[in-house]
């Protein structure tokens, strides 16, 4: 598995942070050149940065680009093939999150979620294809969410963009499906990232109730197993799907989320 991603380079977006760094930081592990994307502290990042490459071994750079500014995108892909000579692995994974009744969703948060969470994936695709093209060779892997498969109440925006990144996925696989280049989303249930404890707060707030009970009877409610999925896994499946094993494999939304979307 290690051989095909060892000297690789993967663009992951949203990897300051929960699920994005956990995959980052796999990768780099596996032995590809990483680009991390993200907000946050920038002293934070750059020594989040520079221990990634020292512990790894491979080169690692930062790029702020902000997801929901086509422009900084495409520079953000730019840069990275000028630097790192390619992108080979494209993640797709920053996301953010509002809850709120749809009659009261405010009007920027829609525009602001379809931006980061759905077109964000299309613009670095946009600017990233050409050059898996050119060298025959590529990974797209799109963090979706169970809820690119299933809905649930006060997350329209959410909801919504996670699907259409499902719907992406599957478009961009039938478009390059007789070259190397494979597209796939993963659908996690919750895991236990800073963005998930947001929605723990908001949640208490729109139910009025505790914390506690939230995490119990709300979250968790909708996942069989009853257990946070790790983040860890999800870059595990990562380096799956950028695996020989995982060659055919192209075009699906692949559930990980405690038997969730089986019910
Ligand atoms: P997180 O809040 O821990 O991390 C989100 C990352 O996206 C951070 O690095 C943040 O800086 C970055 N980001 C946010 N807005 C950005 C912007 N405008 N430009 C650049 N980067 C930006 O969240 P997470 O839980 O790790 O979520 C990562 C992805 O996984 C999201 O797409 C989310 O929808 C998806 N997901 C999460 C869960 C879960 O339970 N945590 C479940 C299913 C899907």
């Amino acid at each position: 598995m290690i051989q095909t991603i060892q000297g690789k380079v993967a663009l992951v977006t949203g990897s300051t942070s929960g699920i994005g760094l956990a995959v980052a930081r796999q990768l780099a592990q596996a032995g590809a050149g990483v680009v991390l994307n993200g907000l946050g502290d920038a002293a934070q990042i750059e020594r989040l940065r520079a221990s990634l490459a020292e512990e790894y071994g491979v080169p690692v750079r930062y790029s702020g680009a902000d997801m929901s500014r086509p422009e900084q995108i495409a520079e953000m892909v730019a840069t990275a093939e000028r630097e790192l000579g390619a992108v080979d692995i494209l993640v797709n994974n920053a996301g953010i999150q509002h809850v709120a009744p749809v009659d009261e969703f405010p009007q920027a948060k829609w525009e602001q979620i379809l931006a980061i969470n759905l077109s964000s994936n299309f613009h670095a695709i946009r600017a990233a294809l050409p050059g898996m093209k050119s060298r025959g060779w590529g990974r797209i892997v799109n963090i979706a969410s169970a809820h690119g498969l299933v809905a649930s109440p006060f997350k329209s925006a959410y909801v919504a963009a996670k699907h259409g990144v499902v719907g992406l996925t599957k478009t961009v696989a039938l478009e390059v499906a007789e070259s190397a280049i494979t597209c796939n989303a993963i659908c996690p249930g919750y895991v236990k990232t800073p963005l998930v404890e947001g929605q723990v707060r908001d949640q208490a707030k729109a139910h009025g109730l505790s914390e506690e009970r939230v995490v119990r009877e709300v979250i968790l409610a909708s996942q069989p197993n009853k257990r946070f999925v790790e983040a860890q896994a999800i870059g595990d499946i990562v380096l799956f799907l950028c695996s020989p094993a995982a060659d055919a494999i192209t075009g699906i939304a692949l559930p990980v989320e405690g038997g969730w979307t089986a019910r």
